[in-house]
């Protein structure tokens, strides 16, 4: 089954200054490691040899940690011909001057487009006025049609409120009310990864037999939403702790079906409980808010009890879950 992607985000690494509780990929300040600059030029070169492929995102963690290489990295994309944005959560942008310096630096060496992010799972940690200073000085630098938010909606049901600075998770649930925030959630996240630990509770559940027969093949073979690591991990849609293999390989030879956890999943997850429950003693829970809830508990459970399998990388995005 071969892959073919229109567009996708390379992650240039996962450490970011944040550890937000909703963070799909469980980025984090201790997670360290950046990419090479020669396996980025690796990536993009092969990226652009993909007749369809369309739209790259530089993304972590947070890149703007890492100035030098997130330059290099543009530098690459123009080099390469790419389409390409930038994400950010904005953390930089104390103040305007500051802003508008480190702008100004990636637009000279290529950047055209961003995307910044404002988040309720960070309002204790960057004040709202970071994300209005990166809008204002982004709209002025590369104009208005090239800067997209994740979510402006976010932003705008604390601004309507008359909200400044930061608020921590718990006054801002106080501020919001408990329905507008599940109606906003609902809106906003991707439930994968580690918020479907975190934020549980906000979520219905249902018993693990509602997921039999379901298979993840839409999700490994989606086009329009791939990432690919700093370890050179094939990751597919908006999975998180799990590769399709080496992006190469992927690109060049399709999945690999004999890696046992991939072919269950293509099959069907309950496949997947009954073996990790009679081959490695995993215990099912009451309910599962999602298949991948049931899909991640499962490979936790794995990491944790030193069952480590090709499939279930970044081994570190387990740590810490
Ligand atoms: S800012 Fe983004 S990448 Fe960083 S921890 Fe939060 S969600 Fe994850
Ligand atoms: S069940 Fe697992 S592999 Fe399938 S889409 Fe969800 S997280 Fe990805």
């Amino acid at each position: 089954m071969k892959i073919s992607p229109y567009s996708g985000g390379l992650i240039i690494s996962y450490q970011c200054n944040l550890a937000c509780i909703h963070c799909l990929y469980n980025c984090r300040p201790s997670w360290k490691g950046w990419a090479k600059i020669e396996d980025i030029d690796k990536i993009l070169g092969r990226l652009c040899k993909i007749k369809n492929f369309n739209s790259l995102h530089l993304t972590g963690g947070e890149p703007f940690m890492n100035l030098p290489l997130l330059i290099e990295s543009i530098k690459l994309c123009k080099r390469y011909n790419l389409s390409f944005f930038v994400e950010t959560n904005c953390y930089w942008a104390k103040n305007e001057e500051y802003a508008e310096k480190i702008l100004r630096k990636l637009k000279e060496v290529g950047l055209n487009s961003i995307l910044l992010s404002y988040s309720i799972f960070y309002a204790d940690k960057i004040p709202i006025e970071n994300f209005e200073i990166a809008m204002e000085i982004s709209f002025k630098i590369l104009g208005r049609e090239n800067v997209s938010f994740y979510t402006l909606s976010g932003y705008q049901l604390l601004k309507n409120l008359n909200f400044k600075g930061k608020i921590n998770f718990e006054d801002c649930l106080k501020l919001l009310g408990y329905e507008k925030f599940v109606k906003f959630l609902q809106n906003y996240i991707v439930p994968k990864g580690k918020c479907l630990y975190t934020l549980e509770n906000f979520f219905y559940k249902f018993p693990p037999e509602k997921f039999k027969g379901a298979n993840c093949i839409f999700e490994f073979l989606n086009p329009y939403h791939i990432h690919i690591d700093l370890y050179e991990n094939y990751i597919p849609s908006f999975c998180a702790g799990i590769t399709l293999g080496n992006f190469e390989k992927v690109l060049n030879e399709g999945i690999n079906r004999n890696e046992k956890i991939l072919n269950f999943l293509m099959t069907d997850i309950y496949s997947f409980l009954i073996w990790a429950e009679n081959e490695y003693g995993y215990k099912r829970k009451e309910g599962y808010i999602n298949k991948c809830h049931l899909c991640l508990d499962i490979r936790k459970y794995l990491i944790d009890n030193g069952f480590y399998f090709d499939s279930l990388k970044p081994i570190e995005f387990y740590h810490q879950l």
